[in-house]
């Protein structure tokens, strides 16, 4: 048995916040806005996690105005998603990414970033789709304003 989940993600970009994506650290002059860490991958991946087997949503279960998901390290929640997952009988196959950027540019980053999801979700590197795309200065992703992330997860029995 397979099925297919989708998660979308989208935060605003500011100044004075490290950018944290896919749980990896990365260079930039302005970070994502966030109740948690604000890394709209992991979220977007969650989602995709907690749809593929009919869960409630990442708002769901870890409601932004809690306190205790202030500041949290996102990997948390993907990492709860994964527990419902396996509770449901189902086990990751393989995911894929898009990020939707104007900057910064991912493909150096996309080593580190599969490593560690690869890691996290405990699948071959080589199940993990990571792509970028920009928005040709079209809409918020376009100016600039924040980064979007469409995700989409197989999982099966
Ligand atoms: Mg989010």
């Amino acid at each position: 048995m397979v099925r297919v989940g989708i998660g979308y993600d989208a935060h605003r970009l500011v100044d004075g916040r490290p950018l944290i994506l896919g749980g990896v650290r990365i260079d930039h002059p302005r970070g994502l806005e966030g109740h948690s860490d604000g890394d709209a991958l992991l979220h977007a991946l969650t989602d995709a996690l907690l749809g593929a087997v009919a869960a409630p949503d990442i708002g769901a279960l870890f409601p932004p105005g809690d306190a205790e998901w202030k500041g949290a390290e996102s990997r948390l929640f993907l990492e709860r998603a994964l527990v419902i997952v396996g509770e449901r009988g189902y086990r990751v196959s393989s995911i894929d990414v898009v990020v939707i950027a104007e900057a910064p540019k991912l493909a150096p980053h996309w080593p580190a970033i599969r490593e560690h999801l690869s890691k996290l979700l405990g699948i071959e590197p080589a199940a993990v789709g990571l792509k970028a795309t920009t928005a040709d200065g079209m809409g918020f992703t376009g100016r600039g304003e924040g980064i979007a992330v469409q995700a989409v997860v197989t999982v099966s029995t």
